[in-house]
């Protein structure tokens, strides 16, 4: 009987995107399992090959120069269609592959181990493969190794994810959250392109533990990321910097319309039932900040962020600030 989970590319698809890193630069833990496939199966090709809509994406290859193909001369896109390991001894004798640009031409592939990328819910995002450039067999104590190989890229995704991820809210962790400023700081520097950063705390949350215990405060925070993950533009980045402290980092917005979003965030908090029973309402104080060559760090950028947020509860909250340029010596 088919595996329906192997036939569902939309729920396949939406299991890849949940892992976020397709176009993302290499990395070495993936990096050190090609070259392991490569060393312990003395191939000379070996890729960590993610499926995508219309293309195989390496996110890790080693003895080939190549980001990705097209999915449609992807070897990899045969692997993902079943759960078992699939290996092609030699590709000039197979009907499927024989006429593949990648067998007749560069790289010139004519043999193929791979092993279906399978997530903890059931879906092939993508494939380990070791390839060679001659006809050969695979034994089973290589199988055997790749298949241990490609379940710890599988952990090491979903060990990327957690570490990025807050379990309560789903906002990226400070961690991941502090990357992200950075990656604006290298734009602006390079390109010039614009970006502000909101923080934002909660106002008087610590009533809100006190009256109505931490689990309603929990729900509130979770209320909250979700309210403005609803708002925010998909290229906004939304990250949980403390206990009910949030970063929201708009790329290409300048301090103007980072102003204006900021009103909106703000006001949305006060306006919205939180989740939980009974249900509350609370507020929230911001500070804004366009990046500047003033504040040329993540932690400066931060610092001077937090100055305006603490001058938006010291005048009284549920309000937002922007930072002024004289708070350039924060550091
Ligand atoms: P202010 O308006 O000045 O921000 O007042 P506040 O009461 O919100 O003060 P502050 O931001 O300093 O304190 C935040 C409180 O949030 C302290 C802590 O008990 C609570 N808190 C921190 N993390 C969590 C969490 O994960 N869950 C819950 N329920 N409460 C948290
Ligand atoms: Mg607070
Ligand atoms: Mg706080």
């Amino acid at each position: 009987m088919p595996d329906p989970k192997l036939m569902d590319e939309p729920a396949r698809m939406a299991a890849l995107h949940r892992y976020e890193i397709l176009d993302t630069p290499r990395e070495p833990s993936f990096d050190r399992i090609t070259d392991l496939v490569r060393s312990i199966l003395g191939v000379p090709i070996s890729a960590v090959s993610l499926v995508d809509t219309g293309r195989q994406w390496f996110k890790a290859i080693s003895g080939l120069d190549s980001g990705q193909t097209p999915r449609d001369i992807a070897f990899c896109d045969h692997t993902i269609r079943d759960r078992a390991p699939m290996v092609v001894t030699d590709a000039l004798e197979d009907a499927r592959f024989c006429d593949n640009p990648l067998v007749t031409g560069d790289p010139n592939i004519r043999s193929y181990a791979g092993i279906p990328l399978e997530t903890p819910d059931g879906y092939n995002i993508g494939s380990l493969c070791a390839i060679d450039t001659v006809p050969r067999q695979f034994d089973p104590g290589q199988i055997a190794i790749l298949r241990n190989l490609a379940a710890l890229v599988v952990e090491q995704l979903e060990l990327r994810r957690i570490a990025e991820r807050d379990h309560l809210t789903g906002a990226l962790t400070r961690r991941a959250f502090l990357h992200e400023l950075n990656r604006a700081i290298a734009l602006f520097d390079r390109h010039q392109r614009p970006a502000s950063l909101l923080l934002f705390d909660i106002d008087h949350f610590k009533r809100i533990n006190d009256t109505h215990g931490h689990p309603a405060g929990d729900q509130v925070i979770r209320g909250i990321a979700q309210l403005c993950a609803g708002l925010q533009r998909p290229s906004d980045s939304l990250g949980r910097l403390g206990g009910e402290e949030f970063g929201i980092l708009l790329p290409e917005t300048g301090e103007e319309d980072a102003t204006k979003a900021a009103q909106r965030f703000c006001d949305a908090i006060a306006a919205t039932d939180m989740p939980g029973s009974p249900s509350l309402r609370v507020t929230a104080s911001f500070g804004v900040a366009e990046l500047r060559g003033e504040w040329p760090t993540e932690n400066s950028w931060l610092a001077v962020t937090d100055m305006a947020l603490y001058e938006a509860k010291r005048s009284g909250r549920n309000r937002i600030a922007v930072a002024r340029r004289d708070s350039s010596h924060a550091t």
